[in-house]
């Protein structure tokens, strides 16, 4: 029985936070549904999911589709592609069952990729490794929101896709397309073919990027566009992300977002220490804190936390959610103080 193996690599850096982290995880539990419907999908199709942050994870080794458990999702700081394509080459090596004498190995394996941002790590090395590896025909870039280095992504496959709709219809009309295409792969391997898999028709909202159109405005120079600040709320003690943009007229950020951290991503704090410092001059505001709706930030001169304003007493002072110093805020605005942030 010849296995058509399908694998879905995730890009979990704080960036796609929000939206992009619902959309994704709904996405990927929707696909499987759908294509456990699929009686061609269900012979041949064998999955398994790839995420990256700052590190590469295995969450799900490959398995047979009405086998596969739908992995739970978390955003950490850090965009490793590099690793996640080294993890996916040693897997590829380890579970893809090669043509031998007499007998037909697996199909091509069929690689799905879901990005937002740039990558922290060097991946070109790790590109030509996957490439020494294994045959690649059929992987597929997507790229959504405005940070992609879409000409990075040229250089993996031909094959890249950028999802300019990225709220939470855009998000499921993209698994609705990645559904549709490995559905008819894996009607085509059913039928004893091994062509190039057809794309199904792309929605409006994804748009087939080529090289000559994004090479030169999507350069992976300059400051970031979006910049990572983790905060503690100094009333719940709960940990959550700001999110910046980047005003390239100014050269600051300006705040956009600031989203909740749950429980499971508590070590945030512990992580965001050992973040590269950023001058806090080139940060402008905070936005309020999502957890108690307090307006503004400061960071601890004793332990570097950021924290909200809900730590602030009457007297002014406040004590810090980090290492329950009592302090006087060192307020943003009147500038210069140490903060560390990522870079999603
Ligand atoms: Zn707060
Ligand atoms: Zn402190």
């Amino acid at each position: 029985m010849r296995r058509l193996p399908i694998y879905v690599l995730i890009d979990c850096s704080e960036s796609m936070i929000g939206a992009g982290m619902t959309g994704v995880q709904t996405g990927i539990e929707t696909m499987v549904r759908t294509l456990q419907r699929n009686p061609h999908a269900l012979e041949t199709a064998y999955l398994s999911f790839i995420t990256f942050d700052s590190r590469a994870e295995l969450k799900t080794p490959l398995q047979p589709l009405d086998e596969v458990q739908v992995p739970k999702l978390r955003v950490r700081p850090g965009t490793a592609f590099g690793s996640a394509l080294l993890l996916l080459a040693e897997r590829i090596l380890q579970e893809v069952r090669r043509n031998q004498p007499g007998s037909k190995g697996d199909f091509r394996p069929i690689i799905v990729l879901i990005t937002d941002g740039q990558p922290s790590d060097d991946w070109r090395p790790p590109l030509k490794e996957l490439h020494n590896t294994a045959s690649i025909g059929n992987f597929y870039a997507i790229g959504a929101g405005d940070d992609i280095d879409f000409a990075g992504l040229k250089e993996v496959t031909d094959i890249v896709l950028n999802l300019h709709q990225t709220d939470e219809q855009g998000w499921a009309k993209l698994f609705v397309w990645i559904s549709d295409t490995l559905s008819t792969a894996s009607m085509g391997v059913a039928d004893g073919d091994e062509k190039e898999v057809m794309l199904a028709k792309l929605p409006l909202s994804i748009e087939k990027v080529d090289d000559t159109h994004w090479g030169s405005d999507h350069r992976n120079d300059g400051p970031p566009r979006q910049l990572f600040l983790y905060g503690l709320c100094g009333v719940k003690r709960l940990p959550y992300l700001m999110r910046y943009g980047f005003d390239p007229h100014h050269g600051i950020y300006h705040p956009t977002a600031a989203h909740k951290l749950d429980q499971e991503n508590a070590d945030f704090g512990e992580r965001g220490g050992r973040l590269p410092p950023v001058d806090s001059r080139v940060v402008n505001g905070c936005p309020d804190c999502p957890h108690c709706g307090s307006p503004g930030a400061g960071s601890c001169g004793n332990c570097g936390t950021v924290f909200c304003g809900g730590a602030r007493q009457d007297d002014g002072k406040s004590v810090c959610p980090g290492c329950n110093a009592q302090l006087t805020i060192n307020r943003g605005d009147n500038g210069g103080f140490k903060i560390r942030a990522s870079e999603g």
